[in-house]
């Protein structure tokens, strides 16, 4: 057991609020890491110490792996939590700050570098019994190979890069002719994105819904699953309202499915959070990937299971045993979560500025996760998330009119944001029904913006 007294927050935005509001509940001090950008930011305020590793470049500030180290050392911090994005999953990274005798509040490096090779993580997954896309048993490079493949598979396919991630690298293949082609074309794409050609191929699903299951592990061979969030509601590939539970989950269902996966994050002796993605079509789950890390959307899990993921991660990292059992993981209601960006609801331009006037909801059953207050300059430099607005509800129904009640009070002036996309969205009488797969909201944004 090694208690932590003090941690760095290898992170920034809402994230690093997050991280600062679960160390503070557990007394435990915090650092800041900002670039000079962020020197106003709301978590560098709130923090107890804050050290500034660099200019606006995240390539320079939050992924410079020597400076964040450094700050560490000087503030005297004990560990570090990297949030997600950035150096979340990087293995290299956890290596380093173990080396430093910090503590690294995430899995072992070893787990983040085998699901971070998207090949590696579908063998390790359907070695532990996950059930898998049909596709290559591995990466493919021989043309007459992925032919012989694909016409077993049946077309579509799907040819993703073994390093991809956010939705980029990825080429559907309708028939033989093109397969060539787009095999080229997709490692060419993939080594110019992530500096590695290796290309796979998976059967391509028409019309999936995106359904992940959050896990937990304590490193020593115990797991437990915390039920599943439904992110079928994506634009490119990016989620933008996510669900817990599915509203097409039965509870037999996600004690089935969620007893495999907890079983195979116990078998793999998996450490910390985790989320393992399944697109599913038809009743069947089809493993596409692990995310060895804090979820954007963790709080939707939060609000039905009342467990607080991050002091969890945390208890977890100091070298305590899970607090509870799976037993005693129980769902109640329904919870929502809308992301909000510094966006033109209909063109998905950038709108960055000043924070000019800034009122959140508030009342019972609603959390806003955001760095954001009246005054304040929202950097054009990262990511445009500003706020997450997450609500429960006893009921899917009720969730929605505390959504609805919510995003009416919400203000936030001086920019461009998706409040709108989301107002509209919830009053449509397919999302209320909760029938919708992950192409849907392409093609409602297509019919409302016509
Ligand atoms: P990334 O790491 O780039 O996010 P994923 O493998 O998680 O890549 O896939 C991202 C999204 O791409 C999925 O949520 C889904 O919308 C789509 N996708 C990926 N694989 C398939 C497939 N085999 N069939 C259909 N859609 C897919």
């Amino acid at each position: 057991m090694r208690p932590i007294k003090k941690l760095l927050i290898a992170n920034r935005g809402e994230i690093a609020l997050r991280i600062h509001r679960a160390c503070h509940e557990m007394g435990i001090q915090t650092v800041a890491v900002h670039s000079t950008a962020d020197a106003d930011a709301m978590h560098v305020r709130l923090a107890d110490q804050a050290i500034c590793i660099g200019p606006p470049s995240a390539t320079d500030s939050y992924l410079n792996i020597p400076n964040i180290i450094s700050a560490a050392e000087i503030s005297g911090a004990d560990a570090i939590h990297p949030g997600y994005g950035f150096l979340s999953e990087n293995a290299r990274f956890a290596e380093i700050v173990e080396m430093h005798d910090l503590l690294f509040v995430g899995p072992k490096p070893e787990h983040i570098r085998t699901m971070g090779d998207k090949v590696e993580a579908k063998r390790t997954a359907g070695k532990l019994g996950l059930p898998l896309v049909p596709g290559s048993d591995g990466a493919i490079s021989d043309v007459d190979e992925a032919r012989r493949l694909a016409a077993g598979i049946g077309y579509p396919v799907i040819i993703k890069a073994a390093s991809g991630g956010g939705g980029r690298g990825m080429k559907v293949c309708e028939n033989e002719d093109t397969l060539e082609t787009l095999m080229q074309q997709a490692g060419r794409e993939a080594k110019a994105a992530f500096g590695d050609a290796t290309v796979y191929m998976e059967k391509y699903l028409g019309n999936p819904r995106h359904i992940e299951f959050q896990i937990f592990g304590d490193g020593n061979g115990n797991a437990i699953h915390l039920g599943e969030r439904d992110c079928s509601l994506q634009r490119r590939h990016q989620k933008v309202l996510e669900e817990a539970p599915s509203p097409i989950i039965t509870a037999e269902e996600r004690a089935r499915m969620g007893g495999i996966v907890a079983k195979a994050m116990a078998d793999m002796g998996y450490r910390g959070a985790g989320t393992i993605e399944f697109l599913w079509e038809a009743g069947e789950f089809y493993f596409i990937e692990m995310n060895t890390r804090l979820q954007v959307e963790h709080p939707v899990t939060e609000m039905i299971t009342g467990i607080d993921l991050v002091r969890e991660q945390i208890r977890v990292a100091e070298g305590h045993p899970l607090s509870v059992t799976q037993d005693q993981v129980q769902f109640h209601g329904h919870a929502i979560e809308c992301r909000i960006n510094a966006e033109d609801p209909r063109t998905f331009a950038p709108s960055p500025g000043l924070v000019k006037q800034f009122h959140a909801p508030g009342g019972m059953h609603v959390r806003v996760d955001s760095g954001l207050y009246a005054g304040y300059k929202v950097p054009p430099y990262y990511d445009s998330m500003i706020a997450k607005l997450i609500v429960y509800g006893t009921t899917r129904e009720r969730c929605i009119a505390r959504l609805r009640r919510a995003l009416e009070e919400f203000v936030i002036d001086g920019m461009k944001t998706t409040i709108p996309l989301h107002r509209n969205l919830i009053e449509d009488p397919e999302f209320q029904s909760g029938d919708y797969t992950i192409k849907w909201l392409e093609d409602w944004l297509a019919r409302e913006t016509q």
